[in-house]
């Protein structure tokens, strides 16, 4: 397999991707962590700096980055897959506002670590902006802002945009309106796991690379080439969990797609706009969103490719020519400056993780010294980087405001078993479609998918 291959952002890296050494043998540790994406690189980057004589092996089946970490659209925001609503009718108010703040506070840390590590990611703290281009689109876009309001988040947090303001930041064709975050950075997902590497390397963490775990469990995770042994074995393996023994219900896979476009010369920029870098999306229910890179294209992604029976994970589903010629529509609806002719020159996709309750979760159970992290649906950049602090302090046995959250020690429930899952997962997908293509012939917002969105629980 050519690593370079899998994202167009692991293919612009100085840096051969040559893999580190494999597992040799059996070996001791004090904690070991299958998977070097995000979740599994912050871990070890936190515990590390915590302790610096911890002995931490991390385990990764390819190499790091290898995951979601490097291929994903970019977007360092404090979106977390539950919304405060949401968060609130479980654990009240005040532990919905603490961990929104935690969030925020989040992308500020991942932006002083970059910084501080010398981890050159392209960072460009431009905020996001989200268009409306329909009335029911509007509809949400105020009623985001309007729950921001409930529990006291002021326009500096999410601000309401008009017509012009919002065409201001991204001049997309049939702009209404829309909403504006600061709390957003736009960076090069794979600049960021690949630095982060070598950031804990210089920490003394061992990493294992092309190191397949095979079997995890209290104290020890088997692989072809040996056992490591410790008291403490984190999961963070994520869209790739149900191939695991015992956890083929935790997670189910869905594959978020992206498309590139060549650079794009400064007139076209100066039509579209995202002056500084904004991430933006729109309002719409199968997600978008896109980012313009240091090097002036626009890289582009979306949701909406099929789930494969029995949560499947193959390397062929991160390519699906119909789900990318959709994106390339979708971005000619958005950009007419972009016409047919601008050519796209990257196309990849990966797995994300996404938790039967939709709710993201982190923690560690002390009997038995497994920890967890992950059901991050796709805001995973940053939502890592609190997963990671969060079970440095767990590990350590450090009560903290953070292991204080709502998303610590939360227990999903688990998929229903096939081929109810695959059923349900696809319906799902075809009401939200259905759904947008409606909201755009009538403009008004449709009843099913929010019926939907409450069966999921969000
Ligand atoms: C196309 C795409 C776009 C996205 N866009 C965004 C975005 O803009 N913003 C955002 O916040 N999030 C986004 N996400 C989600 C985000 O990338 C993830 O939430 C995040 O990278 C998760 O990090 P992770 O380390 O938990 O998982 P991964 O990065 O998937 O890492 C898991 C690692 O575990 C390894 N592994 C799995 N099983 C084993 C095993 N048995 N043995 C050893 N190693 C194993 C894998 O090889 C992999 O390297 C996107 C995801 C995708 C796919």
């Amino acid at each position: 397999m050519r690593y370079q291959d899998l994202s167009y952002w692991l293919s612009t890296l100085d840096d051969p991707l040559t893999p580190r050494p494999s597992l040799p043998a059996d070996a001791d540790a004090d904690v070991v962590i299958v998977g070097a994406g995000y979740t599994g690189l912050w871990t070890a980057y936190y515990l590390a700096r915590a302790d610096p004589t911890l002995r931490i092996t991390v385990l990764e089946q390819e190499i790091a980055g290898f995951g979601a970490s490097g291929r994903n659209g970019g977007w360092c925001s404090a979106l977390f897959p539950t919304s405060l609503t949401g968060l609130a009718r479980r654990h009240g108010p005040d532990a919905a506002i603490a961990m929104q703040r935690a969030m925020q506070e989040t992308v500020r840390e991942v932006g002083r670590v970059v910084t501080a590590e010398g981890i050159d990611c392209d960072w460009a703290a431009g905020g996001t902006v989200v268009l409306a281009r329909s009335d029911a689109q509007l509809g949400r876009a105020r009623a985001a802002v309007d729950e921001a309001r409930t529990f006291g988040f002021g326009p500096a947090d999410l601000a309401l945009l008009d017509a012009g303001e919002a065409a201001a930041r991204c001049a997309a064709e049939g702009v209404r309106g829309g909403t504006y975050t600061p709390h957003c950075a736009a960076v090069h997902p794979a600049k960021l796991a690949r630095g982060l590497a070598r950031a804990v390397e210089r920490l003394g963490v061992t990493i294992h690379e092309r190191t397949p775990v095979r079997e995890l469990s209290p104290g020890r995770v088997v692989t072809p080439t040996g056992v490591v042994r410790a008291p403490v074995v984190v999961r963070a393996t994520e869209g790739y969990t149900p191939a695991l023994p015992g956890q083929r219900r935790a997670v189910v896979p869905v594959y978020s797609l992206m498309v590139a476009t060549e650079p794009l010369p400064e007139p076209t920029w100066a039509r579209i706009g995202l002056a500084e870098r904004e991430t933006f999306s729109d309002h719409r229910h199968v997600i978008i969103y896109g980012q313009r890179t240091a090097d002036g294209r626009l890289a582009f992604g979306g949701r909406g490719a099929p789930y494969h029976f029995g949560s499947r994970v193959r390397p062929g589903y991160d390519r699906e020519p119909a789900v990318f010629a959709a994106l390339r529509r979708t971005l000619g609806d958005l950009f007419p400056v972009l016409g047919p002719d601008v050519p796209l020159t990257h196309r990849w996709g990966g797995p994300l993780g996404v938790a039967r309750d939709w709710s993201a979760s982190v923690g560690l159970d002390r009997a038995t010294g497994l920890a967890w992290a992950g059901g991050y649906v796709g805001d995973g950049v940053s939502t890592t980087n609190l997963a990671g602090r969060t079970l440095a302090d767990l590990i350590r046995g450090v009560p903290s405001e953070l292991t204080a959250l709502p998303w610590v020690g939360h227990r999903s429930p688990r998929w229903e078993p096939e081929p109810v899952r695959w059923l349900a997962v696809n319906a799902g997908l075809r009401v939200m479609f259905s759904a947008d293509a409606a909201e755009t012939r009538t403009g008004r917002p449709s009843r099913r998918a929010a019926l939907f969105g409450r069966f999921l629980g969000h």
